[in-house]
């Protein structure tokens, strides 16, 4: 059997395999009843241990040896195959089974709990679950590199990323963010009373759906759904799910979420569906992902374009609710800033604030200097350091967000190093697509997905984030100056 089929069709079980554990995992956020979680541990320890088992098996061994040896050129796809089968080849040999599957239950059901201690502002309930999970993802992270298991764990999720790397490209944001924030808040007048108004959950739905449709989500290849923490999922490529959390009182977080998660969801749809069931039908890394959906969210989102569009068809929406709220008024509510204590609700400014404070504690945990046990005032502490206001319960801060509960450490940098691409790729948009605003401005987002697919999404994960950004932009490094110029730029523009 030619080699390179017969590494296509062990990737491709592979990816169905990481399907179904996606599928269970949307199942669990989506409609699970609180009593499956148990079950459900068990399912995913189970797969997990399948997938580990097929991974690390002599049969991919022996097949990505002899693949290694063949000296033509293996063409693009398959070079890219190669790469991403023989980094996750290795990865999976360095991980015992049983601590593979053990990551995979704990996970499953710490989240469960985090849950409930969310909900009853409880963290000791989840503490003894998360100090579990710190643990074995030191393990896991030391079997992959003994001398900085941090840098293993982003390596998950941006391959090649280090945290020396990240701590060079973040440095003008640590040093400049909390400035800048404290500047613009200074600068800016009382929010407007719009924002809290009562809207009907319903009907903030139906908007949300108008607003993914015109952005051109795929409805035929996706659904949108409530979720307690909006995600994404991408199973397999031909079905992309989309999740927001709708709140009757702030009618513009449930939209922004909507368009966040559909701007992942537009960079999945805009794969080929010939990379389907091969590692290349992904994004390229988290950080690229993040980059188009905070894009859409940001860039696109925020600006006063996108709501020329968009205003007159929220009013129709709610009838007689928004008439006398001014465009300008309305905008000076959507890109208000604060130094609230939510990441998922928090302006475009502080949002990067939010990110070092978790890329530090995380940095922390990982390396033993912090105890769970000390976590709530270790984060209310930095929360004043980079936000200038601290919780005053665990739900507003450490329970806020379920990626530590459910193992994902090194996961929260990508979103900054997303941030830092979608200021880089807006720039060289704004001078390639001369008309792209007054497209925007009269509700035609054809010009933007075009470019963000000829440029991002054809080429699923191809190339690694490194290569992609050289393509993008002359080089990988990325610069945290020009995203704090963005904003710094965008913030000046509208006082
Ligand atoms: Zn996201």
């Amino acid at each position: 059997m030619n080699v390179w089929n017969d590494l296509l069709e062990l990737a491709a079980e592979l990816s169905d395999l990481s399907g179904i554990a996606e599928l269970m995992d949307w199942d669990q956020q989506v409609v699970m009843p609180r009593g499956g979680a148990a079950a459900r541990a068990a399912q995913a320890a189970t797969l997990a241990r399948i997938r580990h088992d097929k991974l690390t098996s002599k049969r991919l061994g022996v097949r990505l040896a002899a693949a290694e040896r063949i000296r033509k050129p293996a063409g693009r796809l398959n070079a890219a195959l190669l790469r991403h089968l023989r980094r996750e080849y290795d990865r999976a040999v360095r991980m015992p089974a049983a601590l593979s599957a053990e990551l995979a239950s704990a996970a499953a059901l710490t989240q469960s709990a985090w849950e409930t201690a969310r909900s009853r502002n409880d963290f000791s309930a989840v503490a003894p679950g998360l100090s579990r999970l710190v643990e074995l993802s030191r393990t896991a992270a030391a079997c992959q590199s003994p001398a900085a298991p941090y840098d293993a764990l982003l390596d998950q999720y941006e391959e090649g990323a280090t945290a020396a790397d990240l701590d060079r490209m973040f440095a003008p944001l640590r040093a400049g963010g909390s400035a800048l924030i404290a500047e613009i808040m200074a600068g800016q007048g009382e929010a407007p009373s719009y924002l809290d108004w009562s809207y009907a959950p319903e009907l903030q739905w139906r908007f949300c759906r108008e607003v993914v449709s015109v952005m051109g989500y795929d409805w035929r290849h996706g659904r949108l759904d409530a979720a307690e923490h909006p995600f994404t999922t991408g199973m397999g490529g031909g079905d992309v799910r989309i999740t927001t959390h709708i709140y009757r009182n702030r009618v513009l977080s449930g939209v922004f979420s909507c368009i966040h998660e559909c701007g992942h969801a537009l960079y999945d749809q805009g794969i080929p569906p010939r990379f389907r069931r091969t590692p290349v039908g992904d994004g390229a890394s988290l950080g690229f992902h993040e980059s188009q959906s905070r894009l859409w969210e940001n860039q696109v989102g925020r600006s006063p374009e996108f709501w020329q569009y968009f205003l007159p068809r929220l009013r129709r929406v709610f009838p007689g609710r928004l008439d006398r709220v001014r465009l300008e008024e309305f905008m000076a509510g959507v890109n208000r800033v604060e130094s609230s204590l939510i990441r998922t609700e928090a302006d475009e400014v502080s949002y990067n604030q939010h990110i070092l404070l978790r890329f530090d504690l995380e940095r922390e945990l990982i390396a033993g200097r912090l105890q769970v046990s000390d976590l709530p005032g270790a984060w209310r502490a930095k929360s004043l350091e980079y936000l200038g206001t601290a919780p005053e319960n665990d739900r507003d801060g450490v329970l806020q967000d379920v990626h530590w509960y459910c193992g994902l450490f090194g996961y929260f940098p990508t979103y900054t190093i997303g941030n830092m691409i979608a200021a880089g790729l807006w720039r060289t948009l704004e001078k390639d697509v001369p008309d792209l605003k007054n497209a925007i401005a009269a509700g035609d987002f054809r010009p933007l997905r075009t470019e963000l697919r000829r440029r991002i999404h054809r080429f699923g994960a191809l190339y690694t984030p490194a290569e992609l950004r050289t393509r993008l932009f002359g080089t990988p490094e990325l610069d945290g100056r020009l995203l704090l110029d963005y904003l710094r730029c965008k913030y000046s523009a509208a006082r």
